[in-house]
């Protein structure tokens, strides 16, 4: 369940946002001044702090900025002045979002709501594995993507035309025969033979190389097979 830390010294508005927020699912927690807001923001997990500006003792301001130097959490701070807003604005406090009594409970509800699954998007995205690349002068090949890039545009490549190259930038200036790549890229019951290696050489030459007669990338070495260049 998410936790909500409502930071509020007016009991009735603080009861009316907690009955709000836990009917939509929320376990919420109450302070009524700013040095008990802290202290409790500071100690336990909340996912979200609703936040007052003005309150006994330290204010809303300091609360806020005392946070986040601590804490990445999202911040709503909510004031009954308009001007407030603007201050806080300025006063770049690292507050997520800003609110002007009086609002409508429900508003509050969908405000938490959209911060809870806004953070969560950025902890996922930064929390996923980095995709594995090979970069090689001007061709980026993304194995976990199985995408192809070439000076920055993207290129199609087949299933094996993109596992031959990805086979051959893996194992740079090895010079591999026919048969091997064969071997290595198509299984053995599969129709074709060397000529398929050779024709699927040429594929992939016409989408990265800029002159397939001049190979930058893939070398023939007569005789022997390929190698790839670095
Ligand atoms: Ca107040």
């Amino acid at each position: 369940m998410k936790k909500v830390l409502i930071i509020e010294d007016e009991i009735s508005i603080a009861d009316l946002e907690k009955d709000y927020l836990e009917l939509s699912g929320f376990e919420v927690a109450i302070e009524t001044t700013g040095d008990a807001g802290l202290e409790r923001a500071l100690k336990e997990d909340f996912n979200i702090i609703v936040l007052d500006l003005m309150l006994p003792g330290i204010d809303g301001f300091e609360v806020c900025s005392k946070i986040r130097e601590k804490k990445d959490i999202p911040i709503i701070m909510v004031s009954a002045k308009k001007e407030d807003i603007d201050k806080i604005r300025g006063l770049g406090l690292g507050a997520d979002d800003y609110m002007t009594k009086p609002f409508s409970p429900s508003e509050l509800v969908a405000r938490v709501k959209a911060h809870l699954a806004r953070f969560e998007r950025l902890i996922n995205s930064s929390q996923k594995p980095e995709n594995d690349i090979i970069e090689i002068r001007g061709i980026k090949i993304d194995k976990t993507a199985r995408r192809v890039y070439v000076d920055g545009e993207e290129k199609a490549f087949t299933t094996k035309e993109f596992d031959l190259l990805t086979f051959l930038a893996q194992n740079p200036n090895h010079v591999f025969t026919k048969e091997e790549l064969f071997r290595e890229i198509w299984d053995m019951d599969s129709f074709g033979d060397i000529a398929t290696v050779t024709v699927h050489i040429k594929k992939i030459r016409e989408k990265i190389e800029i002159d397939n007669s001049k190979p930058q990338y893939i070398e023939t070495i007569w005789g022997v097979g390929y190698r790839f260049r670095v």
